[in-house]
Protein backbone atom coordinates (compact mmCIF):
# COMPACT_ATOMS: atom_id res chain seq x y z
CA UNK A 1 0.00 0.00 0.00
CA UNK A 2 1.52 3.31 -1.01
CA UNK A 3 1.55 6.37 1.74
CA UNK A 4 -0.97 8.30 0.00
CA UNK A 5 -3.36 4.85 -0.18
CA UNK A 6 -2.61 4.29 3.66
CA UNK A 7 -3.32 8.17 4.58
CA UNK A 8 -6.55 7.56 3.06
CA UNK A 9 -7.37 4.30 5.07
CA UNK A 10 -6.40 5.95 8.20
CA UNK A 11 -8.96 8.28 7.29
CA UNK A 12 -11.97 6.30 6.47
CA UNK A 13 -11.21 4.37 9.24
CA UNK A 14 -11.43 7.75 11.59
CA UNK A 15 -14.60 8.63 9.73
CA UNK A 16 -16.36 5.74 10.52
CA UNK A 17 -16.37 6.30 14.14
CA UNK A 18 -18.03 9.71 14.19
CA UNK A 19 -21.21 8.94 15.53
CA UNK A 20 -23.70 10.87 12.86
CA UNK A 21 -22.22 10.62 9.52
CA UNK A 22 -22.89 12.61 6.07
CA UNK A 23 -22.08 10.91 3.35
CA UNK A 24 -22.13 13.12 0.58
CA UNK A 25 -21.31 12.50 -3.40
CA UNK A 26 -20.71 14.59 -6.35
CA UNK A 27 -22.85 12.38 -9.39
CA UNK A 28 -21.05 12.78 -12.73
CA UNK A 29 -17.72 11.85 -12.90
CA UNK A 30 -17.59 10.69 -9.08
CA UNK A 31 -20.27 7.71 -9.08
CA UNK A 32 -21.40 7.62 -12.91
CA UNK A 33 -18.52 7.24 -15.87
CA UNK A 34 -18.66 10.54 -17.95
CA UNK A 35 -20.82 9.96 -20.97
CA UNK A 36 -22.23 11.92 -24.02
CA UNK A 37 -25.36 12.47 -23.00
CA UNK A 38 -25.98 13.84 -19.60
CA UNK A 39 -29.58 11.53 -19.36
CA UNK A 40 -28.00 8.48 -19.82
CA UNK A 41 -25.31 8.89 -16.98
CA UNK A 42 -25.56 6.23 -14.08
CA UNK A 43 -24.02 5.53 -11.25
CA UNK A 44 -21.92 2.04 -11.02
CA UNK A 45 -24.10 -1.14 -9.70
CA UNK A 46 -20.85 -1.39 -6.95
CA UNK A 47 -21.83 2.59 -5.96
CA UNK A 48 -25.40 1.94 -5.20
CA UNK A 49 -24.96 -1.44 -3.45
CA UNK A 50 -22.74 0.77 -1.44
CA UNK A 51 -25.29 3.71 -0.92
CA UNK A 52 -28.09 1.28 -0.19
CA UNK A 53 -26.25 -0.41 2.38
CA UNK A 54 -24.95 3.28 3.98
CA UNK A 55 -28.26 4.49 3.79
CA UNK A 56 -29.87 1.62 5.61
CA UNK A 57 -27.15 2.25 8.50
CA UNK A 58 -28.55 4.05 12.30
CA UNK A 59 -27.01 7.82 12.09
CA UNK A 60 -25.23 7.65 8.41
CA UNK A 61 -27.23 9.48 5.84
CA UNK A 62 -26.22 9.94 2.23
CA UNK A 63 -27.02 13.08 -0.13
CA UNK A 64 -25.74 13.63 -3.64
CA UNK A 65 -24.80 16.98 -4.70
CA UNK A 66 -24.53 18.02 -8.32
CA UNK A 67 -24.99 21.02 -10.78
CA UNK A 68 -28.09 19.07 -12.28
CA UNK A 69 -31.09 20.28 -11.32
CA UNK A 70 -32.93 18.33 -8.83
CA UNK A 71 -34.97 16.59 -11.43
CA UNK A 72 -32.41 15.57 -14.10
CA UNK A 73 -30.41 14.13 -10.73
CA UNK A 74 -33.48 12.42 -9.49
CA UNK A 75 -34.02 10.78 -12.90
CA UNK A 76 -30.47 9.97 -13.43
CA UNK A 77 -29.72 8.63 -10.20
CA UNK A 78 -33.08 6.60 -9.15
CA UNK A 79 -31.95 6.77 -5.58
CA UNK A 80 -34.22 5.69 -2.80
CA UNK A 81 -36.32 8.69 -0.90
CA UNK A 82 -34.04 8.07 2.49
CA UNK A 83 -30.84 9.19 0.12
CA UNK A 84 -31.09 13.43 -0.23
CA UNK A 85 -30.57 15.03 -3.11
CA UNK A 86 -29.22 18.74 -3.55
CA UNK A 87 -29.54 19.92 -7.18
CA UNK A 88 -28.43 23.03 -8.47
CA UNK A 89 -25.10 23.56 -7.03
CA UNK A 90 -26.85 23.91 -3.71
CA UNK A 91 -30.21 25.69 -4.53
CA UNK A 92 -32.49 22.97 -4.80
CA UNK A 93 -32.96 20.21 -1.68
CA UNK A 94 -35.02 17.14 -1.44
CA UNK A 95 -34.96 16.00 2.01
CA UNK A 96 -37.15 12.92 3.17
CA UNK A 97 -39.17 13.12 -0.65
CA UNK A 98 -40.21 17.01 0.26
CA UNK A 99 -38.52 19.22 -2.25
CA UNK A 100 -37.85 22.67 -0.67
CA UNK A 101 -36.37 25.48 -3.18
CA UNK A 102 -36.57 29.15 -3.42
CA UNK A 103 -38.17 31.42 -0.26
CA UNK A 104 -41.53 33.55 -0.97
CA UNK A 105 -39.62 37.01 -1.75
CA UNK A 106 -36.71 35.09 -3.70
CA UNK A 107 -39.38 33.89 -5.88
CA UNK A 108 -41.07 37.33 -6.85
CA UNK A 109 -37.15 38.60 -7.11
CA UNK A 110 -36.40 35.59 -9.50
CA UNK A 111 -40.32 36.58 -11.56
CA UNK A 112 -38.72 40.23 -11.85
CA UNK A 113 -35.53 39.19 -12.74
CA UNK A 114 -37.02 36.77 -15.31
CA UNK A 115 -39.21 39.63 -16.93
CA UNK A 116 -36.27 42.40 -16.66
CA UNK A 117 -34.02 40.14 -18.69
CA UNK A 118 -36.52 38.81 -21.44
CA UNK A 119 -36.91 42.52 -21.84
CA UNK A 120 -33.16 43.17 -22.83
CA UNK A 121 -32.89 39.93 -24.84
CA UNK A 122 -36.18 40.13 -27.06
CA UNK A 123 -35.84 41.09 -30.50
CA UNK A 124 -32.01 40.37 -30.65
CA UNK A 125 -31.13 38.02 -33.24
CA UNK A 126 -29.28 34.32 -31.80
CA UNK A 127 -29.91 35.89 -28.44
CA UNK A 128 -31.88 33.61 -25.87
CA UNK A 129 -33.08 33.03 -22.43
CA UNK A 130 -32.76 29.50 -20.33
CA UNK A 131 -34.66 29.72 -16.97
CA UNK A 132 -33.09 28.15 -14.14
CA UNK A 133 -34.67 27.18 -10.38
CA UNK A 134 -32.91 30.03 -9.07
CA UNK A 135 -32.56 32.40 -11.86
CA UNK A 136 -31.87 32.40 -15.93
CA UNK A 137 -29.28 32.31 -18.29
CA UNK A 138 -28.76 34.70 -21.39
CA UNK A 139 -26.90 32.40 -24.36
CA UNK A 140 -25.43 34.95 -27.42
CA UNK A 141 -23.36 31.84 -29.19
CA UNK A 142 -25.49 32.36 -31.82
CA UNK A 143 -25.34 36.13 -32.01
CA UNK A 144 -22.65 38.33 -33.22
CA UNK A 145 -19.66 40.17 -31.27
CA UNK A 146 -21.21 43.59 -31.61
CA UNK A 147 -24.76 42.30 -30.73
CA UNK A 148 -23.33 40.20 -27.77
CA UNK A 149 -21.52 43.06 -26.24
CA UNK A 150 -24.39 45.51 -26.44
CA UNK A 151 -27.51 43.12 -25.15
CA UNK A 152 -24.57 42.36 -22.00
CA UNK A 153 -24.47 45.41 -21.38
CA UNK A 154 -28.09 46.32 -21.09
CA UNK A 155 -28.88 43.29 -18.97
CA UNK A 156 -26.51 44.62 -16.42
CA UNK A 157 -28.02 47.78 -16.49
CA UNK A 158 -31.19 46.29 -16.12
CA UNK A 159 -30.28 43.54 -13.42
CA UNK A 160 -28.00 45.68 -11.80
CA UNK A 161 -31.40 48.14 -11.67
CA UNK A 162 -33.10 45.55 -9.36
CA UNK A 163 -30.16 45.09 -7.10
CA UNK A 164 -29.63 41.92 -5.06
CA UNK A 165 -28.77 39.78 -7.98
CA UNK A 166 -25.77 37.09 -8.56
CA UNK A 167 -24.10 37.26 -11.51
CA UNK A 168 -22.15 34.22 -13.13
CA UNK A 169 -19.88 34.70 -16.02
CA UNK A 170 -19.79 31.79 -18.61
CA UNK A 171 -18.62 30.84 -22.12
CA UNK A 172 -21.30 32.65 -24.19
CA UNK A 173 -23.61 32.97 -21.25
CA UNK A 174 -24.15 35.30 -18.35
CA UNK A 175 -25.75 34.02 -15.58
CA UNK A 176 -27.79 36.46 -12.73
CA UNK A 177 -29.71 34.10 -10.02
CA UNK A 178 -31.35 35.32 -6.96
CA UNK A 179 -28.56 33.72 -4.69
CA UNK A 180 -25.22 32.74 -4.99
CA UNK A 181 -24.55 29.10 -5.77
CA UNK A 182 -21.94 26.86 -4.22
CA UNK A 183 -21.42 23.55 -3.27
CA UNK A 184 -19.84 24.80 0.19
CA UNK A 185 -23.57 26.20 0.43
CA UNK A 186 -25.49 22.54 -0.10
CA UNK A 187 -23.28 20.77 1.92
CA UNK A 188 -23.68 23.11 5.17
CA UNK A 189 -27.09 23.33 5.02
CA UNK A 190 -26.95 19.10 4.79
CA UNK A 191 -24.72 19.10 8.08
CA UNK A 192 -27.17 21.10 9.67
CA UNK A 193 -30.11 18.81 8.80
CA UNK A 194 -28.36 15.93 9.52
CA UNK A 195 -26.47 17.30 12.58
CA UNK A 196 -23.37 15.35 11.14
CA UNK A 197 -20.76 14.96 13.53
CA UNK A 198 -18.66 14.00 10.31
CA UNK A 199 -18.62 14.32 6.87
CA UNK A 200 -17.37 12.38 3.64
CA UNK A 201 -17.09 14.80 0.35
CA UNK A 202 -16.50 12.92 -2.92
CA UNK A 203 -15.53 14.86 -6.34
CA UNK A 204 -14.00 15.13 -9.41
CA UNK A 205 -14.82 18.62 -11.27
CA UNK A 206 -13.70 22.46 -10.44
CA UNK A 207 -17.16 22.81 -8.36
CA UNK A 208 -16.42 20.35 -6.13
CA UNK A 209 -13.70 22.56 -4.45
CA UNK A 210 -16.50 24.41 -3.21
CA UNK A 211 -17.32 21.78 -1.91
CA UNK A 212 -14.56 20.78 -0.46
CA UNK A 213 -14.20 24.26 1.33
CA UNK A 214 -17.02 23.21 3.45
CA UNK A 215 -15.19 20.24 5.06
CA UNK A 216 -12.64 20.90 7.91
CA UNK A 217 -11.12 18.88 10.61
CA UNK A 218 -13.04 15.35 11.29
CA UNK A 219 -14.34 15.49 7.96
CA UNK A 220 -12.44 13.56 4.42
CA UNK A 221 -12.36 15.27 1.28
CA UNK A 222 -11.83 13.13 -1.90
CA UNK A 223 -10.92 14.38 -5.14
CA UNK A 224 -11.79 12.06 -7.61
CA UNK A 225 -9.24 11.91 -10.71
CA UNK A 226 -6.78 13.94 -12.01
CA UNK A 227 -6.48 17.87 -11.83
CA UNK A 228 -5.25 20.56 -8.97
CA UNK A 229 -7.22 20.08 -5.89
CA UNK A 230 -7.58 21.36 -2.01
CA UNK A 231 -9.09 17.86 -0.95
CA UNK A 232 -6.69 15.98 1.75
CA UNK A 233 -6.89 12.68 -0.48
CA UNK A 234 -7.41 11.24 -3.81
CA UNK A 235 -8.48 8.32 -5.88
CA UNK A 236 -8.21 7.38 -9.80
CA UNK A 237 -11.94 7.03 -11.21
CA UNK A 238 -15.50 6.31 -9.70
CA UNK A 239 -14.53 2.05 -9.88
CA UNK A 240 -12.48 3.32 -6.64
CA UNK A 241 -15.08 5.67 -5.25
CA UNK A 242 -17.52 2.86 -5.34
CA UNK A 243 -14.56 0.16 -3.60
CA UNK A 244 -14.14 3.19 -0.61
CA UNK A 245 -17.98 3.64 0.02
CA UNK A 246 -18.16 0.05 -0.01
CA UNK A 247 -15.27 -0.27 2.64
CA UNK A 248 -16.89 2.43 4.61
CA UNK A 249 -20.05 0.71 5.31
CA UNK A 250 -18.65 -2.44 6.52
CA UNK A 251 -16.75 -0.55 8.90
CA UNK A 252 -19.93 1.37 9.62
CA UNK A 253 -21.92 -1.92 9.90
CA UNK A 254 -19.05 -3.80 12.10
CA UNK A 255 -19.05 -0.49 14.34
CA UNK A 256 -22.72 -1.65 15.16
CA UNK A 257 -24.19 1.06 13.52
CA UNK A 258 -26.35 -1.79 11.28
MG1 LIG B 1 -18.80 15.61 -11.34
Amino acid sequence: MTADALALSDALGRLATTPRLLVALDFDGTLAPEVDAPLQARALPEAMDAIRRLSALEQTTVALVSGRDLASLAEVSRTPDEVLLVGSHGIEVRVDGHETSLSDDERAARARLSEAVHRVAEGHEGVFVEEKPAGLALHTRLADEATTEAVHASAREAVGALGGMHERVGKNVLEFAVRATGKDDGIERLREVVGATGVLYAGDDVTDEDGFRALGDGDLSLKVGPGETRAMHRVADPAAVADLLAELAGLREHLGHA
